[in-house]
């Protein structure tokens, strides 16, 4: 057995970092539900669509049925004033 060596080269790399897979994994492989990134922002592709929202995010999969809601820390404390 014999290991690929392929490097790995990201093409429409993402300025900064790699977003997060949310999917469902209710079957081999997961169901690709969204991505997200550290900043709070989700990204749904739709079709030839790009729906970029924030959280909370609450949709479907669409293979199961199973409710999903996303919810990620608001990473906004500098500027909070609730301690
Ligand atoms: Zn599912």
């Amino acid at each position: 057995m014999s290991t690929p060596n392929r490097r790995r080269t990201p093409h429409l790399s993402p300025p900064r970092e790699r977003p997060t897979r949310w999917e469902c994994h209710c079957q081999e492989p997961p169901v690709l539900l969204a991505t997200y990134d550290r900043s709070g922002r989700v990204n749904i592709k739709v079709r030839d669509r790009y729906w970029n929202v924030a959280s909370p995010v609450h949709t479907v999969c669409p293979k199961c049925g199973a409710e999903h809601l996303l919810e990620l820390p608001q990473d906004d404390g500098l500027f909070s004033p609730i301690p």
